[in-house]
């Protein structure tokens, strides 16, 4: 993930990265608070190391055909409606692992080197 927006701060020509914007499902797997805690280690030495990292949580949700609605689950093997209790196992959020964005510094100075 670190070296995915390393490029491309690269291919922007920008200094450095100010901010990381991730969206991180509750069921994709990873933890946000682990995440937190190796985000500096995980910066060190590279052009992110004056990012902040911003994770945005996203409650997973299953679609239920009987309420014609999302519903948000907050068990891990709750496969059910909350509201109607009906089986579904289409999981319509929760899954997510990416960056948003991130917020690149550019030089002040434009000249080309
Ligand atoms: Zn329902």
């Amino acid at each position: 993930m670190v070296s995915a927006v390393e490029d491309k701060r690269a291919a922007l020509g920008a200094v450095g990265v100010e901010r990381v914007s991730l969206r991180v499902g509750t069921r994709s797997g990873a933890v946000p608070e682990a995440l937190l805690g190796a985000w500096p280690f995980a910066i060190v030495g590279t052009s992110l190391e004056e990012a902040v990292l911003d994770i945005d949580i996203i409650e997973a949700a299953v679609w239920c055909s009987t309420c014609q609605a999302n519903r948000e689950i907050d068990q891990f093997y709750q496969w059910r409606c909350p509201v109607c209790d009906t089986p579904t196992a289409q999981l319509v959020a929760g899954l997510e692992f990416e960056v948003i964005s991130a917020d690149m510094v550019m030089e002040q100075n434009t000249s080309p080197e």
